[in-house]
Protein backbone atom coordinates (compact mmCIF):
# COMPACT_ATOMS: atom_id res chain seq x y z
CA UNK A 1 0.00 0.00 0.00
CA UNK A 2 0.90 3.42 -1.00
CA UNK A 3 0.73 6.94 0.18
CA UNK A 4 1.83 9.97 -1.79
CA UNK A 5 1.87 13.53 0.24
CA UNK A 6 2.15 15.89 -2.79
CA UNK A 7 0.18 15.76 -5.79
CA UNK A 8 -1.41 18.66 -7.84
CA UNK A 9 -4.30 16.36 -8.74
CA UNK A 10 -6.81 19.74 -8.61
CA UNK A 11 -4.28 21.77 -11.01
CA UNK A 12 -4.08 19.17 -13.54
CA UNK A 13 -7.89 18.76 -13.97
CA UNK A 14 -8.67 22.73 -14.02
CA UNK A 15 -5.54 24.49 -15.33
CA UNK A 16 -4.58 21.51 -17.91
CA UNK A 17 -8.15 20.45 -18.48
CA UNK A 18 -7.27 16.82 -17.59
CA UNK A 19 -9.90 14.96 -16.51
CA UNK A 20 -8.29 11.84 -13.96
CA UNK A 21 -11.14 9.72 -14.20
CA UNK A 22 -9.57 8.45 -17.90
CA UNK A 23 -6.31 6.63 -17.89
CA UNK A 24 -2.91 8.15 -18.22
CA UNK A 25 -2.47 6.85 -22.08
CA UNK A 26 -5.75 8.26 -23.28
CA UNK A 27 -5.04 11.91 -21.52
CA UNK A 28 -1.71 11.68 -23.64
CA UNK A 29 -3.51 11.06 -26.43
CA UNK A 30 -5.87 13.89 -25.95
CA UNK A 31 -2.74 16.47 -25.70
CA UNK A 32 -0.96 14.49 -28.15
CA UNK A 33 -0.99 18.00 -31.00
CA UNK A 34 -1.46 20.56 -27.61
CA UNK A 35 1.88 22.87 -27.00
CA UNK A 36 0.84 25.43 -24.62
CA UNK A 37 2.24 23.82 -21.70
CA UNK A 38 5.97 22.27 -21.69
CA UNK A 39 4.75 18.89 -19.84
CA UNK A 40 1.70 18.56 -22.79
CA UNK A 41 1.15 14.66 -23.60
CA UNK A 42 3.84 13.70 -20.65
CA UNK A 43 1.51 13.32 -17.93
CA UNK A 44 1.98 10.40 -15.52
CA UNK A 45 -0.88 10.28 -12.89
CA UNK A 46 -4.65 9.58 -12.83
CA UNK A 47 -7.43 8.16 -11.09
CA UNK A 48 -6.86 4.34 -12.81
CA UNK A 49 -2.85 4.45 -12.42
CA UNK A 50 -3.29 5.42 -8.32
CA UNK A 51 -5.92 2.44 -8.17
CA UNK A 52 -3.07 0.33 -9.88
CA UNK A 53 -0.47 1.28 -8.13
CA UNK A 54 -2.43 0.49 -4.62
CA UNK A 55 -2.25 4.58 -3.45
CA UNK A 56 -5.01 4.18 -1.00
CA UNK A 57 -4.83 8.14 0.23
CA UNK A 58 -2.90 10.67 -1.44
CA UNK A 59 -2.37 14.28 -0.22
CA UNK A 60 -4.08 16.60 -2.95
CA UNK A 61 -3.14 20.13 -3.30
CA UNK A 62 -5.02 23.11 -4.11
CA UNK A 63 -3.35 26.07 -4.94
CA UNK A 64 -4.09 29.61 -6.32
CA UNK A 65 -1.01 32.39 -6.27
CA UNK A 66 -1.09 35.72 -5.99
CA UNK A 67 1.83 38.45 -7.20
CA UNK A 68 2.26 41.36 -4.98
CA UNK A 69 2.02 44.37 -7.28
CA UNK A 70 5.89 44.61 -8.43
CA UNK A 71 7.36 41.68 -7.11
CA UNK A 72 7.92 39.31 -10.33
CA UNK A 73 6.85 35.76 -9.59
CA UNK A 74 7.59 32.78 -12.15
CA UNK A 75 4.77 30.91 -13.63
CA UNK A 76 1.16 32.44 -13.49
CA UNK A 77 -0.29 33.88 -10.58
CA UNK A 78 -3.67 36.30 -9.76
CA UNK A 79 -3.54 40.52 -8.70
CA UNK A 80 -5.48 39.83 -5.96
CA UNK A 81 -5.63 37.34 -2.82
CA UNK A 82 -9.26 37.47 -3.38
CA UNK A 83 -8.47 35.73 -7.28
CA UNK A 84 -6.13 33.35 -5.88
CA UNK A 85 -8.93 32.03 -3.11
CA UNK A 86 -12.02 32.06 -6.25
CA UNK A 87 -9.08 29.38 -7.74
CA UNK A 88 -8.82 27.35 -4.99
CA UNK A 89 -12.24 27.30 -4.43
CA UNK A 90 -12.81 26.13 -8.40
CA UNK A 91 -10.78 23.11 -7.24
CA UNK A 92 -12.34 22.25 -4.29
CA UNK A 93 -15.43 22.09 -6.21
CA UNK A 94 -13.51 19.38 -8.48
CA UNK A 95 -12.84 17.48 -5.88
CA UNK A 96 -15.92 17.47 -4.21
CA UNK A 97 -17.25 16.20 -7.81
CA UNK A 98 -14.49 13.41 -7.73
CA UNK A 99 -15.91 12.28 -4.28
CA UNK A 100 -19.74 12.73 -4.77
CA UNK A 101 -18.77 9.90 -7.51
CA UNK A 102 -16.74 7.91 -5.54
CA UNK A 103 -13.21 8.46 -7.25
CA UNK A 104 -12.65 10.02 -4.15
CA UNK A 105 -13.01 9.72 -0.66
CA UNK A 106 -12.17 12.95 1.89
CA UNK A 107 -10.36 12.31 4.85
CA UNK A 108 -10.19 14.71 7.97
CA UNK A 109 -9.79 12.76 10.86
CA UNK A 110 -8.46 9.69 12.12
CA UNK A 111 -11.69 7.40 12.46
CA UNK A 112 -12.37 8.13 8.66
CA UNK A 113 -8.49 7.26 8.00
CA UNK A 114 -8.80 3.95 9.72
CA UNK A 115 -12.25 2.87 8.34
CA UNK A 116 -10.93 4.30 4.39
CA UNK A 117 -8.07 1.79 4.76
CA UNK A 118 -9.58 -1.20 6.20
CA UNK A 119 -12.24 -1.08 3.18
CA UNK A 120 -9.03 -0.17 0.88
CA UNK A 121 -7.69 -3.64 2.42
CA UNK A 122 -10.61 -5.35 2.32
CA UNK A 123 -11.40 -4.61 -2.02
CA UNK A 124 -9.37 -2.07 -2.79
CA UNK A 125 -10.66 -1.87 -6.62
CA UNK A 126 -14.45 -1.03 -5.16
CA UNK A 127 -12.52 1.98 -2.80
CA UNK A 128 -12.45 5.64 -3.61
CA UNK A 129 -8.59 6.76 -3.63
CA UNK A 130 -8.09 8.55 0.37
CA UNK A 131 -7.92 12.38 -0.19
CA UNK A 132 -6.26 14.58 2.27
CA UNK A 133 -6.18 18.05 1.37
CA UNK A 134 -3.70 20.63 1.42
CA UNK A 135 -2.92 24.11 -0.10
CA UNK A 136 0.41 24.36 -1.68
CA UNK A 137 1.29 28.60 -0.97
CA UNK A 138 -1.11 30.48 1.31
CA UNK A 139 -1.18 33.46 -0.51
CA UNK A 140 -5.11 32.29 -1.03
CA UNK A 141 -5.92 32.89 2.33
CA UNK A 142 -7.44 36.50 2.16
CA UNK A 143 -8.31 36.28 6.04
CA UNK A 144 -7.88 34.28 9.17
CA UNK A 145 -12.02 33.55 8.67
CA UNK A 146 -10.81 32.63 4.90
CA UNK A 147 -8.83 30.08 6.79
CA UNK A 148 -11.54 29.00 8.86
CA UNK A 149 -13.63 28.77 6.74
CA UNK A 150 -11.18 26.25 4.66
CA UNK A 151 -10.43 23.95 7.72
CA UNK A 152 -14.36 23.47 7.97
CA UNK A 153 -14.80 22.68 4.33
CA UNK A 154 -11.69 19.65 5.41
CA UNK A 155 -8.22 21.39 4.43
CA UNK A 156 -5.84 19.38 7.20
CA UNK A 157 -2.61 20.60 5.95
CA UNK A 158 -1.16 24.32 4.12
CA UNK A 159 2.78 25.06 3.19
CA UNK A 160 2.80 28.73 3.58
CA UNK A 161 5.14 29.33 0.52
CA UNK A 162 6.00 28.30 -2.94
CA UNK A 163 7.88 30.12 -4.91
CA UNK A 164 9.36 33.57 -4.90
CA UNK A 165 7.90 36.43 -2.43
CA UNK A 166 5.06 34.91 -0.27
CA UNK A 167 1.73 37.25 2.06
CA UNK A 168 2.56 35.01 4.64
CA UNK A 169 6.14 33.63 4.37
CA UNK A 170 9.00 33.44 1.40
CA UNK A 171 9.32 30.47 -0.62
CA UNK A 172 12.00 28.92 -2.72
CA UNK A 173 14.31 31.67 -4.41
CA UNK A 174 13.09 34.24 -2.07
CA UNK A 175 14.60 35.01 1.06
CA UNK A 176 13.29 36.42 4.33
CA UNK A 177 10.99 36.03 7.25
CA UNK A 178 7.37 35.48 8.32
CA UNK A 179 6.45 38.84 9.39
CA UNK A 180 3.46 39.44 12.08
CA UNK A 181 0.87 37.76 8.92
CA UNK A 182 3.00 34.72 8.63
CA UNK A 183 2.77 34.17 12.79
CA UNK A 184 -0.87 35.25 13.03
CA UNK A 185 -1.16 32.24 10.20
CA UNK A 186 1.16 30.12 11.97
CA UNK A 187 -0.94 30.87 15.28
CA UNK A 188 -4.53 30.00 14.06
CA UNK A 189 -3.31 27.04 12.32
CA UNK A 190 -1.72 25.67 15.72
CA UNK A 191 -5.61 26.51 17.28
CA UNK A 192 -7.15 24.28 14.21
CA UNK A 193 -4.40 21.71 13.85
CA UNK A 194 -3.42 21.97 10.59
CA UNK A 195 -0.54 20.56 9.64
CA UNK A 196 2.59 22.61 8.86
CA UNK A 197 4.14 21.91 5.23
CA UNK A 198 7.84 23.04 5.56
CA UNK A 199 8.06 22.11 2.06
CA UNK A 200 8.96 25.53 -0.66
CA UNK A 201 9.92 27.81 3.32
CA UNK A 202 12.85 29.84 1.82
CA UNK A 203 16.00 29.58 5.08
CA UNK A 204 14.78 32.43 6.88
CA UNK A 205 11.37 31.83 6.76
CA UNK A 206 11.56 28.07 7.88
CA UNK A 207 13.32 28.54 10.90
CA UNK A 208 11.19 31.52 11.99
CA UNK A 209 8.08 29.31 11.27
CA UNK A 210 9.78 26.19 13.16
CA UNK A 211 10.41 29.24 16.37
CA UNK A 212 6.53 29.94 16.00
CA UNK A 213 4.69 26.87 15.60
CA UNK A 214 4.12 23.93 17.60
CA UNK A 215 2.01 22.16 15.84
CA UNK A 216 2.18 19.16 13.28
CA UNK A 217 5.15 19.37 10.78
CA UNK A 218 6.13 17.71 7.48
CA UNK A 219 7.25 18.71 4.50
CA UNK A 220 5.11 17.32 1.61
CA UNK A 221 7.66 17.30 -0.78
CA UNK A 222 11.13 18.38 -0.15
CA UNK A 223 14.91 16.69 -1.17
CA UNK A 224 18.35 16.80 0.47
CA UNK A 225 20.15 20.18 -0.27
CA UNK A 226 23.48 17.83 0.70
CA UNK A 227 23.09 15.68 -2.46
CA UNK A 228 21.54 18.55 -4.58
CA UNK A 229 22.49 21.54 -3.86
CA UNK A 230 19.67 24.22 -3.83
CA UNK A 231 18.09 26.37 -1.84
CA UNK A 232 14.68 24.76 -2.69
CA UNK A 233 16.19 21.19 -1.02
CA UNK A 234 16.50 21.05 2.70
CA UNK A 235 19.78 21.13 4.60
CA UNK A 236 20.66 18.83 6.99
CA UNK A 237 20.60 20.80 10.26
CA UNK A 238 17.02 21.38 8.55
CA UNK A 239 16.06 17.55 8.54
CA UNK A 240 17.14 16.75 11.82
CA UNK A 241 15.35 20.09 13.32
CA UNK A 242 12.29 18.17 11.53
CA UNK A 243 13.10 14.58 12.86
CA UNK A 244 13.26 16.19 16.19
CA UNK A 245 9.66 17.19 15.97
CA UNK A 246 8.71 13.64 14.48
CA UNK A 247 8.09 14.97 11.10
CA UNK A 248 8.07 12.56 7.60
CA UNK A 249 9.88 13.73 4.60
CA UNK A 250 8.63 13.33 1.07
CA UNK A 251 11.00 12.75 -2.01
CA UNK A 252 9.93 14.74 -4.80
CA UNK A 253 10.61 12.99 -8.43
CA UNK A 254 11.01 16.41 -10.26
CA UNK A 255 13.96 15.38 -12.40
CA UNK A 256 16.36 19.09 -11.33
CA UNK A 257 15.65 18.62 -7.90
CA UNK A 258 17.56 14.72 -7.92
CA UNK A 259 20.38 15.41 -9.59
CA UNK A 260 23.27 18.34 -9.79
CA UNK A 261 23.40 18.19 -13.89
CA UNK A 262 19.36 19.17 -14.53
CA UNK A 263 19.63 22.38 -16.95
CA UNK A 264 15.79 22.73 -17.52
CA UNK A 265 14.38 22.28 -21.13
CA UNK A 266 17.43 20.74 -22.04
CA UNK A 267 18.23 17.49 -20.27
CA UNK A 268 16.69 14.28 -20.46
CA UNK A 269 16.54 12.04 -17.84
CA UNK A 270 18.23 9.03 -19.97
CA UNK A 271 20.59 11.77 -20.35
CA UNK A 272 21.36 12.39 -16.62
CA UNK A 273 20.32 9.00 -15.55
CA UNK A 274 18.12 9.87 -13.21
CA UNK A 275 15.66 7.11 -12.04
CA UNK A 276 14.35 5.69 -9.11
CA UNK A 277 17.77 4.69 -7.57
CA UNK A 278 18.07 8.60 -7.83
CA UNK A 279 14.86 9.41 -5.67
CA UNK A 280 16.22 6.33 -2.93
CA UNK A 281 19.70 8.06 -2.31
CA UNK A 282 17.40 10.77 -1.29
CA UNK A 283 15.10 8.39 1.07
CA UNK A 284 18.52 6.70 1.85
CA UNK A 285 19.74 10.15 3.35
CA UNK A 286 17.28 10.83 5.32
CA UNK A 287 16.88 7.69 6.68
CA UNK A 288 20.57 8.01 7.50
CA UNK A 289 20.51 10.76 9.16
CA UNK A 290 17.39 9.54 11.41
CA UNK A 291 18.98 6.81 12.37
CA UNK A 292 15.70 4.68 11.31
CA UNK A 293 13.11 4.64 8.38
CA UNK A 294 10.32 6.17 10.41
CA UNK A 295 10.61 9.70 8.75
CA UNK A 296 11.27 9.21 5.02
CA UNK A 297 8.42 8.46 2.33
CA UNK A 298 7.24 9.72 -1.00
CA UNK A 299 6.04 13.04 -1.98
CA UNK A 300 6.37 12.53 -5.58
CA UNK A 301 4.73 15.60 -6.49
CA UNK A 302 4.28 14.04 -10.08
CA UNK A 303 2.33 15.92 -12.87
CA UNK A 304 3.19 18.91 -11.01
CA UNK A 305 3.42 21.43 -14.02
CA UNK A 306 6.33 18.83 -15.35
CA UNK A 307 5.83 15.06 -16.58
CA UNK A 308 7.40 12.42 -18.42
CA UNK A 309 10.61 14.95 -19.83
CA UNK A 310 11.58 15.46 -16.23
CA UNK A 311 11.04 12.24 -13.92
CA UNK A 312 12.95 9.24 -13.91
CA UNK A 313 13.30 7.67 -16.58
CA UNK A 314 12.39 4.19 -15.36
CA UNK A 315 8.95 4.97 -15.01
CA UNK A 316 6.17 5.42 -17.06
CA UNK A 317 3.65 6.30 -14.83
CA UNK A 318 3.00 7.02 -11.35
CA UNK A 319 1.85 2.93 -10.87
CA UNK A 320 5.87 2.08 -11.53
CA UNK A 321 6.34 3.30 -7.89
CA UNK A 322 5.85 -0.15 -7.73
CA UNK A 323 9.12 -0.90 -7.85
CA UNK A 324 10.28 0.97 -5.06
CA UNK A 325 10.15 -1.80 -2.50
CA UNK A 326 12.55 -3.60 -4.44
CA UNK A 327 14.85 -1.30 -4.99
CA UNK A 328 14.80 -0.34 -1.35
CA UNK A 329 15.32 -4.37 -0.36
CA UNK A 330 18.35 -4.01 -2.90
CA UNK A 331 19.93 -1.89 -0.41
CA UNK A 332 19.18 -3.83 2.75
CA UNK A 333 16.07 -2.44 3.42
CA UNK A 334 13.92 -4.79 5.58
CA UNK A 335 10.56 -5.33 4.79
CA UNK A 336 9.28 -3.33 8.12
CA UNK A 337 11.26 -0.33 6.34
CA UNK A 338 9.77 -0.27 3.02
CA UNK A 339 6.40 -0.50 4.36
CA UNK A 340 7.00 2.36 6.44
CA UNK A 341 8.72 4.43 3.82
CA UNK A 342 6.35 3.70 1.02
CA UNK A 343 3.35 4.70 3.22
CA UNK A 344 3.01 3.70 6.84
CA UNK A 345 5.28 6.64 8.28
CA UNK A 346 2.81 9.07 6.43
CA UNK A 347 -0.08 7.18 8.22
CA UNK A 348 1.76 7.12 11.74
CA UNK A 349 2.11 10.84 11.46
CA UNK A 350 -2.00 11.51 10.67
CA UNK A 351 -2.36 9.08 13.62
CA UNK A 352 -0.49 11.13 16.09
CA UNK A 353 -1.27 14.16 14.74
CA UNK A 354 -5.01 13.71 14.25
CA UNK A 355 -5.33 11.75 17.72
CA UNK A 356 -7.58 13.70 19.51
CA UNK A 357 -9.73 14.60 16.42
CA UNK A 358 -11.51 11.11 17.11
ZN1 LIG B 1 5.78 22.35 -4.90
Amino acid sequence: MFVDAHLDLSMNAMEWNRDLRRPVNELRRMEENMHDKPDRGNNMVAFPELHSGNFAVVVGTQLGRYAQPGKSMPGASWNSPEQAWAQTQGQLSWYREMEREGHLRQITKLDTLEDHLDKWNKDPENTPIGLIRSLEGADSIVSMNHLEMAWEGGLRAIGPAHYGPGVYAQGTDATGGIGLRGKELLRVMEELNIILDASHLCDDSFWESMDAFRGPVWASHSNCRALVPHNRQISDEQILEMIRRGAVIGTAFDAWMLTTTWTRGKSTPEGENVSLDSVIDHIDHVCQLAGNSRHAAIGSDLDGAYGREQSPHDINTIADLQRIPGLLAARGYSEGDVTNICGENWLNFLRNAWKDSG
